[in-house]
């Protein structure tokens, strides 16, 4: 068996669709990557704007807490020695800015003059913390890197020095914001960040945690992250980077320049492209329909393309037949190609036609004589019998054509025999046909001829023949026997036998005579 073929109308779909899902897939993979990009982006813009906007929040906060802690120190030169003022001024600050943990007073000697809340039990101790020996040491206003309190808190430390009016230390008032409990940063930054994941962080300038989703990483240093590295470097800006948990995090930062803080706002790239796969689902559903239509119209494109190809093909199979050249034509060709083809197809199969026309005549029809051959003689039967035409036969045979040949040469009686073809059609009507049926042996077949008719015929031919000079030689003559159906036979083999006899007797009866069937009498 022969490999199945794939046929045109598959493979201009195939063909097709591979070029569409191609495309498709291109243009989707491309319009992927652009909005991946663009989501990046704008997630990390977003974080940068975020971190930003946080950020001039802690400013502001800090401006107001400078604002406080130096209104504050105006009003305590008068108070250091009033302990109950100045304890009242640290309850009224810890209660008025709502920013701190804990309000202290304290001597330019490290003593506490003062605290709020009074639970801390500081009073009149000396502080020997960094925030206090850092702030007694600078004498200006200062916020302190983390450190473990006296009360082993991790605080941040914010003091302001108290100055009288000659410009003489006295001391300091200062905040300590409770990293790791609820403070005014968590106020500030809120909770809510945390819903897909994303957070935001605070770092100092040495790299350590103030602030964090997770409670037990503030006061880490964080090492090698370079969205810190820039943001403490003063930088606002975004980055792509990978986070402690090795997640891989869009980040946006900004810093806080009065306390050399940064801020970093990071979101997993994962839920950015959770959304991106989202978003092109969308995109691929809406297209669906379009594509589904035009895979429709592809396959009815596909099928009138191949359709008159088909057509042709298949009508090769009756080509032989009279309709092949009308169902040809019959075909619709609607382009270029299939019209050139139905063309060709049309002009070879009129010469095709007319090639067999003229083959089935030379094959009917006896080349030496014009008349029809044995086969020629049968279709004509055959018909005649179909249609119980009645006929008359007429067999002839030329007398000792042997000796003629032996005498004359076979060329001669080739011309014998021409001559004979010529008295054939002179002695008879158009519609008689005419054979030769074998060498020297004719057959006259005469449609609606009687037997008296047939005999006249047959009669003319003979006399013609014995009067008609060949050549050198003058009597060359023939003899004939008759018959007809239905007359003298019951069918058309029988009746062509009939003559054959009827010839044989005439033979037989001296040559040079015309012999009726006898079974015509009986
Ligand atoms: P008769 O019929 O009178 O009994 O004698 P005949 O000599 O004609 O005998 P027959 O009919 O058997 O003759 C056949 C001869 O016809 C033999 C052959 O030489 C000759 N013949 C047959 N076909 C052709 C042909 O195509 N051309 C020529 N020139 N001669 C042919
Ligand atoms: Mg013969
Ligand atoms: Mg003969």
């Amino acid at each position: 068996m022969p490999p199945t073929q794939i046929d045109l109308r598959r493979l201009i779909l195939l063909l097709t669709l591979a070029v569409a899902l191609l495309l498709s897939a291109n243009g989707f993979y491309a319009s992927y990557r652009t909005q991946r990009e663009q989501l990046i982006q704008q997630t990390q813009e977003a974080n940068r704007v975020y971190a930003a906007k946080l950020g001039q929040g802690i400013e502001q906060l800090l401006d107001s807490i400078h604002l406080q802690l130096g209104y504050s120190a105006t009003l305590l030169p008068k108070w250091m020695d009033q302990p109950e003022r100045l304890q009242e001024e640290t309850e009224r600050l810890l209660r008025q800015s709502r920013i701190f943990n804990a309000i202290f007073v304290v001597r330019n000697d490290g003593l506490v003059l003062a605290g709020s809340p009074e639970s801390l039990g500081l009073l009149n101790q000396t502080l020997r913390t960094n925030g206090a020996l850092e702030a007694l040491q600078k004498h200006r206003f200062l916020i302190s890197a983390p450190y473990i309190s006296a009360r082993n808190n991790l605080v941040v430390f914010i003091s302001q020095p108290i100055l009288d009016h000659y410009g003489r230390y006295l001391g300091y008032v200062g905040g300590s914001i409770y990293l790791q409990q609820q403070n005014v940063l968590h106020r500030l930054l809120g909770e809510h960040f945390y819903q897909d994941s994303s957070y935001l962080y605070v770092v100092d300038r040495d790299r350590r945690l103030i602030y964090h989703k997770d409670p037990l990483r503030i006061g880490d240093t964080v090492v090698g992250n370079p969205a810190v590295e820039r943001v403490i470097a003063g930088e606002m800006g975004t980055l792509q980077l990978t986070n402690s948990d090795g997640i891989e995090m869009l980040a946006g930062f900004a810093p806080v320049p009065t306390a050399g803080w940064g801020i970093v706002a990071q979101r997993p790239l994962a839920v950015t492209e959770q959304e991106l796969n989202r978003l092109m689902l969308d995109n691929l559903r809406q297209a669906l329909p379009l594509l589904l239509l035009s895979l429709i119209g592809i396959w009815w494109l596909s099928q009138r393309i191949s359709r008159p190809l088909w057509q042709l093909a298949r009508s090769a199979q009756q080509w032989g037949t009279d309709e092949s050249l009308e169902q040809v034509r019959n075909i619709k060709t609607w382009y270029f190609e299939a019209n050139q083809l139905k063309r060709a197809v049309l002009s070879s199969l009129a010469l095709m036609h007319q090639r067999l026309g003229r083959l089935s005549q030379e094959s009917l029809t006896d080349p030496l004589t014009g008349l029809r051959n044995r086969r020629g003689m049968h279709q004509q039967l055959d018909s005649w019998r179909e249609h119980r035409q009645p006929f008359a036969a007429v067999a002839l045979d030329i007398d000792h054509f042997k000796r003629v040949n032996d005498q004359y040469g076979h060329e001669f009686g080739d011309r014998v025999l021409q001559n004979l073809a010529r008295l054939m059609a002179n002695g008879s009507r158009p519609s008689d046909l005419l054979c030769r049926t074998g060498g020297e042996e004719f057959l006259m077949l005469l449609p609606n001829a009687d037997l008296e008719t047939a005999r006249q015929v047959a009669e003319r031919v003979r006399c013609s023949m014995a009067e008609t000079r060949h050549g050198e030689c003058s009597a060359i003559t023939l003899s004939a026997g008759v018959a007809h159906w239905p007359e003298t036979a019951e069918d058309v083999e029988e009746v062509l036998k009939r003559a054959d006899e009827a010839l044989y007797q005439a033979k037989n009866e001296g040559r040079n005579r015309v012999v009726v069937s006898e079974a015509a009498y009986a």
